[in-house]
């Protein structure tokens, strides 16, 4: 459930008029409801309650500092990628002993950087990556808690670009190798295993996968139990899907009482993290743009919008479909079929096809679902300002990123010398 809906033909994110809003702040921009980002991060808390568990939302979903703040204030524990990330929830006030590191590339500065404000574990994806850990925390005098990152080699049944479980993928140690990684980890002085991590994908839309995936976790745990390794956590990482068109997910609900069920067979006393992030982010937030030109050729109307595939990459790069509403309704303008396209100088800058509208030039439309994935993965493609972002919270809004500007785009770049 969000709170963007329609009232007396207007659409609200809130209490607040997104025409209103779109013409103040200017468009392409993303607005994010503060109310449906803590009722889903809530939905998940209160889903685990009955375990010691930690909610760790994964920064890259939707890294703005507004959106990482209001998380912090709630307790909130997240997942970060590379040290950026890092530094971002630290800026937003989040907790670095809540705070766990994944990502397949972690450079020696950032394992420092990690170590040294406290990270509460790092999850590890290749031995060479444990070696670099130990090497690094022998140097800063401190022991690495870590997880290995297993690959649970499950099929998540979910876009092949977001597929991570699987042995052909990059991330993650093969599950017959997981046993040796723990035993490197005893032998080494500056690492200790804190627990098992696991993540087989994203936009998953049912539950088989991550019991597959839970199930193989356990049988590690027993064999590491077995041979005396300890451990504490298990990270059952992210991935749950949301609703995009017609797509009918678990709802945190129904995936934590599956995994809690599982978990209550075994005698483990474990704390689980799990790390959403599309789940909490997603449905959360929407693209505000506007109606540049409507373009007939002889076999396609084009709406010529002001946000493309630099605001909205999801369309051109897994084929996803996002809904598209007009800002308020119009029974006066002649409905058709349009492919809403945007600036970019590319024939895959669509962000939606034969989408029936009624709609006229310089009307607003909201693209939907575009909380997750979406401005962090914008670009400046075409010299094109990243959008602003705004959190709208009951009838009031803060921008809480600006419009980029062109000396924005600029900085740091250089004329050659004379
Ligand atoms: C991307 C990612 C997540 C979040 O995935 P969602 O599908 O957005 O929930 C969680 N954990 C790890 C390790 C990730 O790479």
């Amino acid at each position: 459930m969000d709170h963007f809906e329609y009232r007396d033909g207007q659409l609200y994110a809130e209490n607040v008029k997104l025409a209103d809003l779109a013409r103040q702040v200017g468009t392409p921009c993303y607005v994010y409801s503060r109310a449906t980002l803590e009722r889903h991060w809530h939905a998940f808390d209160s889903a685990f309650s009955e375990m010691r568990h930690l909610v760790c939302y994964a920064v890259k979903s939707n890294a703005n500092l507004g959106v990482l703040n209001l998380l912090a204030r709630l307790g909130s524990g997240f997942d970060i990628v590379s040290v950026g990330e890092l530094e971002r929830v630290i800026l937003a006030g989040g907790d670095p002993e809540k705070t766990i590191y994944s990502g397949v590339a972690k450079k020696e500065h950032e394992i420092a950087r990690a170590l040294e404000v406290g990270i509460r574990c790092i999850n590890i994806e290749s031995t060479a990556e444990l070696e670099r850990v130990n090497k690094v925390a022998t140097r800063l005098n401190c022991v690495a808690p870590v997880s290995v990152r297993v690959n649970p080699d499950v099929d998540a049944k979910t876009h092949p670009y977001i597929a991570t479980g699987l042995n052909q993928a990059k991330f993650g140690i093969q599950f017959d190798e997981a046993l040796e990684t723990y035993q490197l980890i005893q032998s080494l002085q500056h690492v200790s295993s804190e627990g098992i991590a696991c993540h087989i994908g994203s936009q998953i839309t049912e539950i088989g996968p991550f019991v597959d995936a839970l199930e193989k976790v356990l049988t590690l745990l027993d064999d590491l139990s077995t041979q005396g390794i300890q451990i504490h956590e298990l990270d059952l990482g992210g991935g749950l899907g949301i609703r995009y068109q017609d797509e009918q997910p678990p709802s945190p609900a129904e995936y934590a009482a599956a995994i809690c069920k599982i978990l209550k067979r075994h005698k483990w006393e474990v704390q689980i993290n799990i790390e959403p992030g599309r789940a909490i982010s997603g449905n959360a937030g929407i693209l505000l743009s506007n109606v540049e030109y409507l373009k007939h050729n002889r076999e396609k109307n084009f709406a010529i919008v002001d946000a493309g595939m630099n605001t909205l990459l999801r369309p051109a790069l897994y084929q996803a479909w996002h809904e598209i509403l007009p800002l308020q309704t119009a029974e006066t303008r002649p409905a058709a079929l349009y492919d809403v396209v945007g600036p970019i100088c590319e024939t895959g800058d669509v962000l939606g096809s034969d989408r029936k509208l009624a709609i006229a030039a310089d009307d607003l439309i909201a693209i939907r679902s575009a909380g997750a994935y979406s401005a962090v993965m914008s670009s400046n493609y075409n010299t094109l300002g990243r959008a602003a972002e705004v959190i709208v919270d009951d009838d009031q809004w803060i921008v809480t990123r600006q419009h980029e500007t062109i000396n924005d785009m600029v900085a740091g770049e250089s004329l050659l010398p004379d």
